[in-house]
Order: C-alpha cells, then sequence, then structure tokens
C-alpha cells in the first residue's frame, strides 16, 4: 500500500511538471506513476518544443528546431544561422 502512495505522489509531480512545460498533464502522470523515480526525472529534463529557438529551412521553408542539423521534411543540410525565430512560447505571449 505505501508503495502506491509513494507512486501516485510522484505521478502527480511529474504530471505538473509535464503540464509546467507545456506538456500533457496526464501524460506524465501515467509515466511518472509506473517509473516513479525515473518518470520524474524524465518530466524535469524534458525540453519542451514550445520553448525551443527555431529557424526556417531555406529548401523548403519548413520552420526546424535550431538544433537540427537536416530539415525533416526536405533534407536540406542547416548551417547554423544567422536569424533565429523567436520560441512559440514568446511569440504567443504577445
Ligand atoms: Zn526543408
Amino acid at each position: 500500500m505505501p508503495y502506491l502512495i509513494i507512486a501516485f505522489s510522484f505521478a502527480l509531480a511529474g504530471g505538473i511538471v509535464g503540464k509546467i512545460k507545456g506538456s500533457s498533464f496526464w501524460i506524465w502522470f501515467i509515466i511518472s506513476g509506473v517509473l516513479p523515480v525515473l518518470g520524474l526525472l524524465a518530466a524535469i529534463l524534458y525540453r519542451s518544443e514550445r520553448n525551443e529557438v527555431r529557424r526556417q529551412c531555406p529548401g523548403c521553408g519548413k520552420i526546424v528546431p535550431l538544433y537540427d542539423a537536416l530539415c525533416t521534411r526536405c533534407g536540406t543540410e542547416l548551417e547554423f544561422p544567422e536569424v533565429a525565430i523567436e520560441p512559440e512560447s514568446a511569440a504567443l505571449r504577445r
């Protein structure tokens, strides 16, 4: 029984962390509940896509994360850009 309480606490914490990072509460709730310690760590370390700096592919115009070396749509090799597009989360705040 105590295990269930611990698992539930982790699940709740993981869900809240996931939610703060712009992800789904329930996904992280389940992950953290199944893998109490690892799930919560994963939620904390999870990089929110919406807070990622992005740039536009010169080949097809697709918006890709800054750290991508190849465009996922057309396969153009991407140089490190001079201009980055602000994260979606920053754009949404306006
Ligand atoms: Zn492209």
